[in-house]
């Protein structure tokens, strides 16, 4: 297993226990050439699950992608990685038992009401960017363009900017202390 820092041959297990479910087991490893710590997962191979997109695709489910959507949600919220993992692995265990084509909006109503058991703040930044997506490859987008943008021009909100979202026109407001 290579270090997903810096690619060192290796490493050592620091701590390894059953998920939730039962069906996999977690081990957190340290690196022995840069010392920074990952987790790896071992479970039986289960049957293939498909997610059915709204706009009529599917994809191979992914946990590690639902992961990253529920971990970006809970940005900077009092949720740890651990508790995260165990939800997308519960998940996962859900979606295998529940057959071979899930529906996207079943795997975020899921992440929904696990993040809410962690977290109520989480489960409301998820759900207020989800709700209104697609899919996780939407949430995702979105939330990555949410930290990748910078905050500048935060200084400019305007109330009408909070109360319906939509642009105000470059030309209004005052120019006083502008440039012509
Ligand atoms: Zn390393």
């Amino acid at each position: 297993m290579l270090c997903p820092f810096c690619s060192f041959e290796s490493t050592r297990v620091v701590d390894s226990r059953l998920t939730e479910p039962g069906d996999s087991i977690r081990r957190r490893r340290e690196c022995a050439g840069c010392g920074n710590r990952f987790t790896t997962y071992e479970r039986v191979e289960g049957p293939v699950v498909s997610v059915l997109k709204r706009d009529g695709s599917s994809e191979r489910f992914d946990v590690q992608k639902l992961l990253g959507g529920l971990a970006r949600a809970a940005g900077k919220r009092p949720v740890t990685e651990a508790q995260l993992e165990e939800l997308a692995e519960s998940i996962a265990a859900a979606a295998r038992r529940a057959g071979s084509e899930v529906r996207a909006e079943q795997i975020g109503d899921l992440a929904e009401r696990g993040l809410a058991r962690l977290d109520p703040v989480a489960a409301i930044q998820f759900a207020s960017v989800y709700r209104d997506l697609a899919d996780l490859d939407e949430l995702d987008a979105v939330v990555r363009r949410f930290k990748e943008e910078p905050l500048a021009g935060a200084d400019q909100l305007t109330f009408e900017d909070a109360a319906d979202g939509a642009p105000v026109p470059s030309d209004s407001g005052s120019n006083i202390g502008r440039s012509p």
